[in-house]
């Protein structure tokens, strides 16, 4: 592989349940399909007793072993441990977590007869890595430079992580963007051409695990967010799990076991769900069947769309509350959305359609793009633009995004002082002044918030820093300035500064202990580095199996051959069937060996065979 691909940069669209890579290429987008010839590829890390497994060939094994099938890391990135969210989905998924250091969750496997801990980031940099290479392939070129999407809605640690997950990776994330953003931007350049005037346009965003919905306008190319509302657990998998209980409740009933202890049985299951789930989006109604689902009995039932939509009607409605709440923040009128665009593989389902058209007064939806590939390809414009690389269609375009929660710091020892509102544009840069609260503080200690709650423990402490140093003085005097600077990422910054002598505080959040150290990204990267090298040397031995059993079966069809075997006579016959008989009991018997071996055996059946092969083909005779 060329290392040319320097200044090329891809767009990524890291799913929860999917993920998606897409590239500009000769004036416009490539969706790039992974080597299953599939246009998303499955947000699924595996392990097993010989290896590692990402996308397609993870998730089609994670029946037979569901404890070690990890998916769903986007659920857990940038979140504590004790995150009720957390723990409400450990009791669903069939793989541990623990309590790492810092109230870190931490994913237990079992890998190669070991048990190892992975943190969200690592897995996610899995299928990162794994997107990485399916554009490398098609683009036969090394890629470095990628632009990474998140949730409106995602909060500063879980951006944070997302793009630590990509520096795992070893990509350089140009930038973070949302999901929404992007999938307007496909939108947008779709419309471009032919709008005239200002548009309004509402992102409705449903996909495996998030809800999130964005008011933009877009007007002559500028793209503005207005509001962002969204929910970082509400998604389709949540509809699945709805299903899921509904089944084990009707099994329950049939054949008094309750299965929900049973791990596998719910993976296998849960599988039937989602499919049946997907028909619904165009049956009315469908039958789950999944032989020997416990304890050896077969089980089936039918479910209709009518029952799926019951089961869920309260989460569909939750996602108009978050699109009523998005209008609200944006101050707009419904009547004065233009497009309503639906996108995320959820936005299929036909009553969230209908609560949608509903709630927009009989509007028609927008379906123009595919929901699962829009967020990637708005990603992969992003990119083009950052790199330079799009053309003039693309010099109009700008993004202008805005912050989801608001950020601020914690006075009286419990009230939320805020310092930039939710839905501000980024980048930004806020400054406020704050007072000692004793006579002669010779410190002052911050801690940044993000939330809407009006007392601090009801929202999210993203870290604290000491300003010491500071002059004695009765309370009220001295005073700091704080400021917080948000990036183009939506990434936070917090430095404060004491206004008489200059004292400039650690702008470091010190106890932002779910994030990553540098040294554990170091470690982690260097980890990368080798199960990259053990999947590819995993991979290298399997070819090298594959090319020598090939060989030998070929070779026994050719001296099978009643015209070639008669020419053969039976001494030689003999001499080429025996060095193939004992290779492929050789093959029969083993574990994977070294490439080596493979190659080695390969050589010597080769000598054996095709000189004799040869004389009786003819030279040209293609084996
Ligand atoms: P995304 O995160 O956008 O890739 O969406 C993935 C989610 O969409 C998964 O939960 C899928 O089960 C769900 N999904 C995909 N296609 C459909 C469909 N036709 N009907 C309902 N849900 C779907």
């Amino acid at each position: 592989m060329s290392d040319h691909g320097e200044g090329l940069a891809i767009g990524i669209d890291l799913g929860t349940t999917y993920s998606c890579v897409a590239v500009w290429q000769h004036d416009h987008i490539v969706i790039i399909v992974n080597d299953q010839g599939m246009r998303t590829t499955p947000s699924y890390v595996a392990f097993t007793h010989i290896e590692r497994l990402v996308g397609d060939a993870a998730k089609n094994q994670a029946a037979r072993n569901p404890a070690n099938s990890i998916f769903d890391a986007k659920r857990l990135i940038g979140r504590r441990f004790s995150d009720p969210l957390v723990q409400s989905d450990i009791n669903l998924w069939p793989f541990k977590i623990i309590e790492g250091p810092g109230d870190k969750p931490m994913i237990i496997v079992d890998y190669k007869g070991e048990e190892k801990h992975f943190s969200a980031e690592e897995i996610s940099s899995m299928v990162l890595r794994m997107m990485r290479e399916i554009a490398e392939a098609y683009l036969g070129t090394a890629v470095k430079n990628a632009v990474v999407t998140v949730p409106a809605y995602f909060n500063d640690s879980q951006r944070k992580a997302t793009r630590d997950a990509g520096g795992i990776a070893g990509l350089n994330v140009l930038r973070i963007i949302n999901e929404p953003t992007a999938a307007a931007i496909a939108y947008g350049l779709d419309r471009m051409a032919s709008s005239i005037g200002k548009r309004n346009v509402l992102i409705f965003d449903l996909g495996g695990g998030t809800t999130d919905v964005s008011l933009i306008t877009i007007e002559k190319g500028v793209f503005e967010v207005k509001a962002v509302a969204g929910d970082t657990h509400l998604g389709g998998e949540d509809f699945d799990n709805r299903m899921v209980k509904h089944f084990v409740n009707i099994f329950k009933r049939q054949h008094k076991v309750d299965i929900s202890v049973n791990s596998k049985a719910l993976r296998r299951l849960r599988t039937a769900c989602e499919k049946a789930k997907i028909i619904l989006s165009s049956a009315m109604e469908t039958t789950i069947e999944v032989d020997y689902l416990h304890n050896g009995i077969d089980f089936s039932s039918t479910i209709t769309r009518a029952k799926f939509a019951e089961l869920n009607m309260d989460l569909f409605r939750k996602c108009i509350h978050i699109v009523e709440k998005c209008l609200t923040d944006a101050k707009m009128d419904k009547s004065r959305v233009h497009d309503v665009v639906v996108t995320g593989g959820s936005s299929r389902i036909p009553k969230v359609q209908q609560l949608l058209r509903d709630f927009f007064n009989g509007k028609e939806l927008c379906k123009s793009i595919n929901p699962d590939e829009a967020v990637a390809y708005g990603a992969a414009v992003q990119a083009a633009i950052l790199t330079g690389m799009g053309n003039e269609k693309l010099q109009d375009i700008m993004l202008l995004d805005v912050t989801p929660l608001s950020l601020g710091i914690e006075i009286r020892g419990s009230d939320m002082s805020i310092v930039i509102p939710r839905n501000t544009a980024i980048p930004t840069k806020k400054k406020e002044k704050y007072y000692t609260m004793r006579d002669n503080q010779t410190s002052m200690l911050f801690s940044v918030y993000e939330g809407e709650r009006a007392r601090t423990c009801d929202n999210n402490l993203l870290g604290q820093f000491e300003l010491s140093g500071i002059p004695l003085a009765p309370r009220g005097v001295t005073k700091a300035k704080v400021c917080f600077d948000i990036d183009t990422n939506g990434i936070l910054n917090v430095s404060a500064k004491e206004m008489t002598t200059g004292v400039m505080s650690k702008i470091t959040i010190t106890n932002d202990k779910v994030r990553l150290s540098s040294e554990e990204i170091d470690r982690m990267v260097q980890d990368a580095e080798i199960y990259k090298a053990e999947d590819d040397e995993h991979r290298k031995k399997v070819e090298a199996k594959v090319a020598l059993e090939n060989y030998a079966y070929d070779m026994r069809n050719t001296i099978n051959d009643k015209k070639i075997g008669a020419k053969l006579g039976l001494v030689r016959k003999k001499k080429v069937n025996d060095a193939i008989e004992q290779v492929i009991q050789w093959l029969d018997g083993l574990q994977l060996v070294d490439s080596e071996e493979y190659e080695d055996k390969l050589e010597t059946l080769e000598s054996i065979c095709n000189p004799i092969i040869q004389r009786i083909c003819g030279q040209n005779q293609k084996l």
